[in-house]
């Protein structure tokens, strides 16, 4: 089952192609079951000329479908800006998935990786796209092996007729190469290191090229909205939110794991209505509801929307969607310290707010005391002049301890 780690590409290929390793887990549909389930009749209907590109890109914009990565980016818009770029054009789909407490992806690409596949092959022909490359990270060595064998099954048995070319790169297990531009130099073989933009990677991306960037669910729900209709999707909201959102749930709930619920739901719901409650003896204390980067909320603060452009208010936001649940066993100061070690190693070091910032910071929330003061200054100079998200978003953790959680503190 579990491929070789540390394989040359061409080894995995060659033993993939020779069937000696498979990976098929329980409940995957592979590239036969999912054509058999009516999968690729849309993609050829576009082809064919059943669907107009203007109709695929209105739907999806009645639909509020967005980049489900973190950034939230309409996708419709996304698909509009990167069409109207002279071509050559090229697809980059992030399935690099290191946020921590994300593991939505891989519980849907095991399932169903034709789905993503699909709605990456509209996407070509809908934006213009000529070749696709599809980045990986590299801790997911089944979904490697699985994402080779179907994509030979598919290339043997195209489902259209110049079908564009899809490559899979592995990635070598640098968080940095999540954020979009860093992901295009790693797939260009460079240090994975974030661009300055603008020119954003819609104009100039991959090899130079006009890019098409998605996380890999965004392009997993492109079928059934096509298919469905766009209130289908846009209906699902509470609280005055759009659409769908898949919580990767970690922590202190009975059932974890990844639950489909309505966009703009808030914690409260989500622990009660899709987790069965908290663990037993354990009392709901605080959240984090982006990941290591999204910040850190209390319980007091648990009936909040949860969406994206809801919680920047509150020093927070909701990224990919990994919300992890704290009791009062557990400590939001020990959870800074403990993203910021993350952050700290994980800092590409190009720029020095980030480089810097990071591991000053970290010395002084490890010390019995914090100086808040000091914190405050390094905070706002990290957010104002780090060139991208990681050392911007860096901060969130600990300035949300010195907000919300004082009594840890005092
Ligand atoms: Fe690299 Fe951090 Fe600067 Fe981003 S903010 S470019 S991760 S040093």
């Amino acid at each position: 089952q579990n491929p070789v780690p540390y394989a040359s590409e061409q080894a995995i290929v060659a033993a993939v192609a020779a069937g000696h390793i498979k990976h098929e887990p329980a409940g995957y549909a592979g590239y036969d079951e999912y054509k058999a389930q009516g999968g690729y009749a849309l993609l050829r209907a576009c082809v064919d000329g059943q669907r107009s590109a203007d109709d695929v890109i209105a739907t999806l914009e009645a639909s509020s479908l967005r980049g489900l990565g973190g950034a939230g980016f309409p996708t419709g818009r996304k698909w509009r800006i990167v069409r109207a770029e002279t071509g050559p054009r090229l697809m980059a789909i992030n399935l690099d998935e290191g946020e921590p407490g994300t593991f939505k992806d891989r519980v849907y690409l095991e399932r169903d990786p034709h789905r993503f596949i699909e709605g990456a092959l509209i996407a070509a022909w809908a934006v213009g796209i000529e070749s696709i490359y599809i980045y990986l990270r590299d801790e997911y060595h089944g979904c490697r092996t699985l994402l080779e064998q179907e994509l030979g099954r598919l290339r043997a048995d195209p489902p259209i007729p110049n079908m564009p070319q899809i490559e899979l790169r592995r990635g070598a297990g640098a968080y940095i190469c999540g954020e979009e531009s860093a992901m295009i130099e790693s797939i260009e073989g460079k240090r994975g290191m974030p661009r300055l933009r603008p020119p954003y990677v819609a104009q100039v991306g991959l090899f130079g090229r006009p890019t098409l960037e998605h996380n890999f669910e965004t392009l997993h729900w492109v079928r059934e909205i096509l298919e469905k209709g766009a209130d289908w999707f846009a209906g699902h909201g509470r609280n005055g939110r759009r659409g769908l959102r898949s919580f990767s749930v970690s922590g202190r709930v009975r059932e974890p794991g990844v639950k489909l619920a309505p966009a703009g739901i808030t914690v409260r719901e989500l622990i009660d209505e899709y987790c069965g409650g908290m663990l037993d003896g354990h009392a709901f204390y605080g959240y984090l509801p982006g990941g290591a980067s999204g910040g850190i909320l209390p319980a007091s603060m648990g009936d909040i929307p949860l969406d994206f452009d809801t919680l920047q208010p509150y020093g927070c936001f909701i990224g990919s969607a990994a919300v992890v649940i704290l009791s009062d066993q557990d400590s939001a100061t020990a959870a800074a310290r403990n993203t910021l070690r993350f952050f700290k190693d994980e800092s590409c070091g190009q720029c020095t707010p980030c480089r810097a910032g990071t591991a000053k910071a970290l010395a002084i929330i490890e010390q019995p005391r914090w100086d808040t003061a000091l914190l405050a200054e390094l905070s706002q100079l990290m957010r104002d002049a780090s060139i991208c998200g990681l050392g911007q978003a860096a901060p969130n953790p600990f300035d949300c301890v010195i907000k919300y959680f004082p009594q840890e503190l005092a």
